[in-house]
């Protein structure tokens, strides 16, 4: 039995200060993506503290508390590449990129970490001749070695860099898609990349911007998942201390704003190009590393809930049934934040993987959009934000026949004929 199912996070992930201050007060949540079956609800009762906190030293932005790795990611529900083919295509150009800049060598290797299913590495195996590697904690390892993806179940550190440079050889490519704000420890993290990388090897590493967070109130972010909120001035200094350099950064479209950076051995052979100091230009410019940043994100959280309450208590005071869309990780964020819980019927999603499940903490079952047509609620909240256009359009039939789809993002908004 587990006892410590979370700390309380008390220095900086970047610079060890302690001297860390709350910037934003989220609500109590569960594990995002514990959604179980019915025998297995007991996993999915606790709720965790979640709060933004700022590093007064290096401006960093992290979580107040770290849950138990292994209760995340002993099941995990997330494919992304089954998800998500939104991001597929902008995945394979990435892979085409690093290839073609920094693969000059005969017989590739690559390493990624977090790698889920393997799509991404996959992709160099098949069309781009790379050896590879994945690394992944989650039972997704299982489902990549089925598909000849050679992948270790793991967590990414110094002690698992040892063992595959002993058994594999040096890479010329780390990789880290989404997966370096959910490192406990990142130090570790990056001597291990260090310790695995070739000289000329390049570490890619990409990650939601938090910038791009505040800026445009990706509230789904903050999640227990997402212990760092990472822009680059802090990451800057932070691979400085660990004998690394950016080198390269950019800001790409993926969720709405994320940032990939390039990043090599001190002293490497590729030049450090503009963009690094243009985007910490910009950064500053837009105030990231100032206390009062988060402001803006608080006030947006509470008005999108009040406007939602307004439309929604009358109905569900009436028993009409109110639906949400969507159950990624984000969604239980809104559920929480937007105090949902009690007022959604079911949720309805297109993955039949989560079908039949029972959301977290509040046990709501997951239903196929099918459903709709039987038990027609309502509303339908739309809780996966990015994709609210294209679910409307599968479920137009809903739509024409009067039926009302809520928009919690850009801003709060009643969709109906
Ligand atoms: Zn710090």
């Amino acid at each position: 039995m587990k006892t410590n199912k979370f700390i309380n996070v008390k220095s900086c992930k970047v610079c060890n200060s302690s001297n860390l201050s709350k910037v934003l007060e989220l609500s109590e949540s569960p594990i995002g993506d514990k959604y179980t079956s019915k025998e297995n609800i007991s996993q999915s009762k606790d709720l965790f503290p979640l709060d933004i906190m700022m590093c007064e030293s290096c401006k960093h932005y992290q979580n107040s508390v770290a849950v138990d790795p292994d209760l995340i990611y002993n099941v995990y529900l997330s494919r992304p590449s089954t998800t998500n083919p939104v991001l597929s295509d902008a995945f394979k150009e990435y892979a085409n990129y690093l290839v073609a800049n920094f693969g000059k060598d005969e017989n590739l290797f690559a390493v990624e970490a977090g790698s889920n299913d393997g799509a991404f590495i996959n992709y160099m195996q098949e069309k781009l001749n790379v050896k590879v590697l994945g690394v992944e904690p989650s039972d997704l390892s299982k489902q990549a070695n089925k598909a000849n993806i050679l992948t270790i179940k793991n967590y990414f550190g110094l002690n698992l860099a040892k063992e595959i440079k002993k058994d594999h050889g040096p890479a010329n490519f780390f990789i880290a898609n989404h997966t370096f704000s959910n490192i406990v420890d990142l130090k570790d993290f990056v001597a291990g990349v260090r310790h695995l990388l070739k000289p000329n090897g390049v570490f890619s590493m990409q990650t939601h911007y938090h910038k791009s967070v505040v800026e445009k109130n990706l509230i789904e972010n903050f999640t227990h998942e997402h212990l760092s909120g990472f822009y680059l001035k802090p990451l800057k200094s932070f691979f400085e201390k660990q004998n690394m350099e950016i080198f390269d950064a950019k800001i790409v479209a993926a969720k709405s704003g994320s940032i990939r950076c390039f990043i090599q051995n001190k002293n490497g052979p590729n030049k450090i190009l503009p963009s690094v100091n243009e985007i910490i230009k910009m950064e500053e410019e837009f105030l990231m590393d100032q206390k009062t940043r988060h402001d803006s994100v608080k006030d947006f959280i509470q008005n999108i809930k009040k406007q939602i309450h307004e439309f929604i208590d009358p109905l569900v005071k009436n028993n009409k049934k109110i639906a949400a869309f969507g159950t990624s990780v984000g969604a239980t964020t809104f559920c929480f934040n937007y105090d949902l819980g009690k007022s959604i019927s079911f949720f309805l999603d297109d993955d039949k993987y989560r079908q039949n499940l029972l959301s977290p903490y509040y046990h709501i079952p997951v239903l196929s959009p099918v459903e709709i047509y039987k038990i027609k609620p309502s509303a339908i909240i739309i809780l996966a934000p990015l994709y609210a256009d294209i679910i409307i359009n599968k479920n137009s039939k809903y739509f024409n026949e009067g039926g009302v789809f809520i928009k919690i993002w850009p801003k709060f908004e009643i969709v109906k004929k």
